[in-house]
């Protein structure tokens, strides 16, 4: 395919290491928007969200201006098939010196940090805008990270058509993340998460290629206007955890996951007893949106995060209310 371009990373070690990126650059004039993914290394549905979508701009005749797709932001990582280079098996997300989300404001250390100053000096601040695509756990439902009381974030927010929101102030974000890299040059990175890692989800896939269509649209990068969802965004926010009442098995009712709304009283499962094989209804709290479902933290390192096997307390669902 032609649009791809590549940079020569230096190692340490005196090598380099090879970094390829989509550039799509049209003759007609129009904003730079570029496209961030695998930063973590066991978040993909991006990296396909990028490769399909650069194509789509390059055979469409009517794109405008310039889009930036950086596919494998972290091969590293990538090739570590974990969240961060120096992470080992079942290891917590955050015992670690490598977590290239941290480290874009810092210009010297270790081989993450220069790549992640590499990435910015050498191509990235080229863009008026990015997308920074991340993926939780399959456990989550997708969100998109945005600034307090501002309407351009909220009408970038709308515009993604993402089902939840999350506020984040610049005094509590991470001051290493691209997103306040970016809004030190005075540019607006959006933050998504889409859901599922270590595969590739084509529902995730097809949800990120609607997310920079729809922005390029909005940017008139693309014919046409943003398909936004009739429902505005759960803002993420208030969150009303369902605790497990015995240990035991939970087994979800068929059909309910992450990502759909429930009613109160709605039966979201069974708690099976293992010794008794007695069981025990579990019911919605609350009318909301299922944020998180049958999982548990350090899910996206640890196996054990995804086992259905519960303690008494353990956390089944979260549920931010929604009304209804
Ligand atoms: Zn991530």
């Amino acid at each position: 395919m032609k649009h791809i371009r590549s940079l020569e990373f230096p190692l340490s070690d005196g090598g380099f290491e090879l970094l390829s990126f989509y550039d799509i650059r049209s003759s007609a004039p129009g904003p730079v928007l570029a496209a961030v993914a695998a930063q973590h290394g066991n978040e993909l549905n991006g990296c396909a969200v990028i490769r399909q979508f650069a194509r789509h701009c390059s055979e469409n005749p009517e794109f405008r201006g310039r889009l930036i797709g950086v596919p494998f932001a972290n091969p590293f990582a990538l090739r570590r098939r974990r969240p961060n280079s120096d992470m080992g098996p079942e290891q917590p997300y955050t015992e670690t010196t490598r977590n290239m989300q941290t480290h874009w404001n810092t210009t010297d250390g270790n081989e993450i940090i220069r790549l992640a100053h590499f990435w910015w000096e050498k191509l990235l601040s080229e863009a008026d805008m990015l997308v920074d695509i991340h993926c939780y756990p399959k456990f989550n439902a997708p969100v998109i990270v945005i600034r307090p009381n501002s309407e351009k974030w909220e009408t970038l927010a709308r515009i993604s058509g993402l089902p939840q929101v999350r506020y984040l102030k610049r005094e509590t974000d991470w001051n290493g993340s691209l997103r306040c890299k970016a809004e030190d040059a005075g540019k607006i990175c959006l933050g998504i998460e889409l859901c599922g890692q270590y595969e590739i989800f084509d529902a995730e896939v097809d949800r990120g290629i609607r997310v920079l269509e729809n922005l390029c649209r909005h940017l008139k990068m693309l014919p046409g206007e943003p398909e936004i969802p009739l429902e505005p965004p759960v803002v993420l926010e208030s969150r009303v955890p369902v605790y497990a009442p015995i240990s035991g098995l939970f087994i979800h009712r068929r059909g309910i996951a992450s990502g759909i709304r429930v009613k109160k009283g709605d039966e979201l499962g069974v708690m099976v007893d293992t010794a008794t094989l007695e069981e025990i209804a579990i019911h919605a709290p609350e009318a909301g949106y299922l944020t998180t479902f049958a999982g548990r933290s350090d899910s996206d390192v640890s196996l054990r995060g995804h086992h259905r096997y519960c303690f008494v307390d353990d956390i089944l669902a979260v549920i931010v209310p929604v009304g209804g």
